[in-house]
C-alpha cells in the first residue's frame, strides 16, 4: 500500500474468546468496527462432504445462528425412602423437559439444532433432588427463526416444571451468534481471484452454502459488508474441526501454504474495496439489500 500510495487502513484483528465467548461481539461493542467499510476472514476446515472433491473451499456460505441457555429447576428435597411423597423432584422436571424436547425435534426444520446436557440432577440417591439444571443451545438459519425455536424449547421447560410442581428459571448463557450474511461482491471477487490461481471455490449466489456450525463473525456481518470463507486443508478421513487431529493437520506445511494463498485472495478483495469506489459501493449496496431480507 505504501509503495503504490494506496490510502486507507488495513487492520488485523485477533479475536480473544472466539469459541463461545463472543469475542467479536465484545470488539463490536467496544467500537472496533467504527469506520470499517468491509471485514474479511477465513477459517480452515476439513473438506465439507457435500462439496465436490475438487473444490478448494466455500466463498459464498453462511452458518447457523446460535444461542445458549440454562434452565434451573427448583423443587423440594425429602428423604427418598422415608417420605418421598413430601418431596418435589427437580430431576423429574429436567428429565421430562429433556423428553419433551426429544419429541419437539420431529417438528423442527432439518437445518435446526437443539442440544441439551444435564450437568446437575441431584447429589445423593437417597434424597429427592430439589435442584436440577439443564443447559441447552438452539440453532436456526436466521436469528429471527432461532428466536421462535428458543420459545418452543422454553415451553418444554415451563411445561415440565408445571407438570412436576417445580419452579424453573431460564437464563441466557451466551450472546447470541447471528448467521453469516455473506456479501455477494466480496465473495465473488475472492472466488474469481482464487480461480485465476487454479483454486475453485464454491460460490453459488442463488444458493449459499449452509455450514451447520456457528460463529460470531455472523454478528460482524450484521455490522459491515463481510466475507467469511471456509478453506479446506488436507486432514485424515473422519477428522472434525477443533480436535487434536485437526490441530496437527492445520500446522502441516501444506495447510500453511493453502492459508497463505487464501490470505492473498482476501488481500486482493480488500484492495479492490480500497481503490475502486464502484466496487466498494456495490459491496455496500448488497449489504443494504440483504439487510431488508432479515
Ligand atoms: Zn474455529
Amino acid at each position: 500500500m505504501k509503495q503504490a500510495k494506496v490510502s486507507g487502513k488495513v487492520r488485523l484483528l485477533g479475536t480473544p474468546a472466539e469459541e463461545g465467548g463472543a469475542g467479536k461481539v465484545k470488539l463490536i461493542d467496544a467500537g472496533a468496527l467504527k469506520s470499517t467499510i468491509a471485514s474479511l476472514m477465513s477459517h480452515p476446515t476439513p473438506h465439507f462432504p457435500h462439496i465436490s472433491a475438487d473444490s478448494a473451499g466455500v466463498a459464498f456460505g453462511t452458518t447457523l445462528a446460535a444461542a445458549g441457555f440454562t434452565a434451573d429447576f427448583t423443587g423440594k428435597s425429602a428423604h427418598a425412602a422415608q417420605m418421598p411423597w413430601a418431596g418435589v423432584n427437580a430431576l423429574d422436571a429436567a428429565s421430562l423437559a429433556y423428553q419433551a424436547v426429544g419429541l419437539l425435534r420431529q417438528h423442527i426444520k432439518p437445518t435446526e439444532r437443539i442440544n441439551i446436557i444435564l450437568p446437575e440432577g441431584g447429589t445423593a440417591q437417597n434424597i429427592i433432588p430439589d435442584k436440577a439444571r439443564i443447559r441447552f443451545s438452539v440453532r436456526s438459519e436466521t436469528l429471527k427463526e432461532m428466536d421462535i425455536l428458543r420459545t418452543r424449547v422454553e415451553n418444554c421447560m415451563q411445561g415440565a416444571a408445571l407438570a412436576t410442581g417445580c419452579g424453573v428459571e431460564i437464563a441466557s448463557e451466551m450472546v447470541p451468534y447471528a448467521e453469516i450474511r455473506p456479501n455477494e461482491t466480496l465473495c465473488t471477487e475472492f472466488a474469481r481471484y482464487m480461480s485465476s490461481k487454479g483454486m475453485e471455490y464454491h460460490c453459488d449466489l442463488l444458493k449459499k452454502d449452509l455450514a451447520s456450525f456457528s460463529t460470531e463473525m455472523g454478528n460482524v456481518s450484521y455490522e459491515v459488508p463481510s466475507f467469511h470463507g471456509h478453506y479446506f486443508i488436507p486432514t485424515p478421513p473422519g477428522t472434525a474441526m477443533h480436535t487434536d487431529a485437526f490441530r496437527d493437520a492445520a500446522k502441516a506445511e501444506e495447510a500453511h501454504s493453502i492459508t497463505m494463498s487464501v490470505s492473498k485472495g482476501m488481500a486482493v478483495t480488500a484492495l479492490r474495496v480500497l481503490i475502486e469506489d464502484d466496487f466498494a459501493t456495490e459491496a455496500k449496496n448488497n449489504f443494504e439489500k440483504d439487510k431488508n431480507l432479515r
